[in-house]
């Protein structure tokens, strides 16, 4: 009994020393619950509530208000920006999620989106992957840290953020303008990456270092139009129609990057068949041809391989019984980052090959620089990887669509989409019907996030010289 009951104390002593506090799941989970219960959509939602909701459970672990900060261009459109301070050592990392989510029409769903349930495995509702799963996650962990007395070597700030999805105040946007310490980040960790699985088995642990640049162009005919008891040959449609059949059937030239090019060589390795044979054959100079032409017939790797552009939005004619006076189109572009928008403009000029069509980007491109293969940063991510997930590799991957890190990387802080939350490649559901996420994958996530950033912002163990 009195031995037991030293070895208790010895236990109780040693642990307290780590200072190594449990992660508490309850408290995560209602962190959750309520972040996913305040309506963050762009039409009815409020971010400014959700921002507080977390500064709340922050202030009620001990942070103080100066490391709270709440601000943004309008009074519903609110950030959060809650900083755990280091020793100043190094320079602050940047942990960013956002908030705000994309509409869900009740009725579209089998449920309410908007109530945070558990279903056989699954926490379902709007956000519960994208993009809350990760802003709850930064909360429940500096909570966490907090109570361990943790003490970083660089500030961590971790911001959670409006208008990710849409609208016109982009959070973090507004905060690299509006909060200097932000500028100050050596790198920032975002969404973007993720694990991948297939049927239940972890692939890969894909860390986001670049995105496509997206550019719209607007295509436009004029005629004096006329009445179409008289037409002519010559008519907007009729220009506007064969200059987007020249699009449909062409493709832009084939470019890898550092990113795209690492992505192959790595999944190759866990590939097999003939995927895995195209993918060592893409990355030939020049490449294989059946590759080029295999991965040019499937929508994702083909985004992976070039600069797209699509039509996407046809508008012509006022009435039923006139010629055409306006014939317009939208164009939609995925531009690969280092490619310059100016160029692929003047190359879609030349697809069309009408001089009657003008063509203006709608907006201008926010093209943004790929981040580099870091080693302080993707070291850590490997390592613990595969401490989690022992044989499951860290794969560079670039996305085709666009996130708030190309706002980051155009400031000048490096980027690194990477969360550690395994979802099923067949089963992508952000921005759509019945969005889901795994609740073992959410608290791996949870733990990985953690221990990645430990890495990042005290990376000498106990007993080593500091
Ligand atoms: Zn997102």
């Amino acid at each position: 009994m009195k031995s037991i009951q030293s070895m208790l104390i010895v236990m109780f002593l040693s642990s307290s020393l780590l200072t190594y506090a449990q992660n508490d799941q309850a408290l995560t989970r209602e962190i959750f619950k309520e972040l996913i219960e305040i309506n963050t959509t762009h039409s009815t939602g409020n971010t400014t509530e959700a921002a507080e909701a977390m500064a709340a459970r922050l202030k009620a672990a001990g942070f103080e208000d100066k490391d709270l900060f709440i601000g943004g261009p309008t009074p519903d459109r609110g950030n959060l920006v809650a900083t755990m301070r280091g020793t100043g050592k190094k320079k602050p990392v940047i942990l960013m999620a956002h908030i705000d989510v994309v509409e869900a029409n009740p009725t579209d769903w089998s449920f309410d989106p908007f109530k945070f349930q558990e279903i056989d495995g699954y926490y379902y509702a709007r956000g519960s992957s994208d993009d809350k799963a990760m802003a709850s996650i930064f909360i429940a962990n500096l909570i966490r840290l907090k109570k361990e007395n943790y003490q970083p070597e660089r500030d961590i700030m971790v911001a959670l953020t409006a208008d990710e999805e849409g609208g016109d105040h982009n959070g973090i946007a507004w905060l690299l303008e509006n909060y200097p310490p932000f500028k100050t980040a050596e790198f920032a960790i975002n969404e973007g990456g993720g694990g991948q699985a297939k049927d239940g088995k972890k692939v890969l642990n894909g860390v986001q270092l670049s995105e496509k640049v997206f550019q719209s162009f607007t295509l436009e005919v004029k005629d004096p139009g006329g009445h179409s008891s008289l037409p002519r040959k010559d008519n907007p449609i009729y220009h506007l129609a064969k200059a987007l059949t020249n699009l449909s059937a062409y493709d832009f030239p084939i470019n890898l990057n550092d990113g795209t090019r690492a992505f192959f060589e790595r999944s190759a390795k866990i590939e097999t068949g003939q995927l895995a044979a195209d993918m060592k054959g893409i990355i030939q100079n020049p490449p294989d041809a059946g590759a080029v032409e295999r991965f040019s017939a499937t929508p994702y790797y083909n985004a992976l391989l070039r600069t797209t552009c699509v039509a996407t939005m046809l508008e012509a004619g006022h009435a039923e019984n006139a010629l055409p006076q306006t014939a317009t189109a939208i164009v939609n572009c995925r531009i690969l980052p280092g490619e310059d928008p100016a160029k692929i403009k003047q190359q879609l000029i030349s697809v069309f090959d009408d001089n009657r069509i003008t063509v203006t980007p709608i907006a201008p491109a926010k093209a943004s620089p790929p981040s580099p293969l870091d080693p302080q940063v993707v070291g850590p991510i490997e390592k613990v990887t595969a401490k989690m997930w022992p044989g499951v590799p860290v794969i560079p991957v670039m996305s085709t669509g666009a996130t708030d890190g190309a706002y980051t990387r155009n400031a000048g802080i490096p980027t690194y989409g990477v969360s550690g939350l395994f979802s099923d490649i067949d089963d992508k559901r952000a921005h759509g019907k019945d969005e889901r996420i795994n609740v073992k994958a959410y608290y791996e996530g949870q733990e990985f996030l953690y221990q990645l950033t430990k890495e990042l912002t005290q990376p000498i163990k106990v007993g080593s010289k500091r």
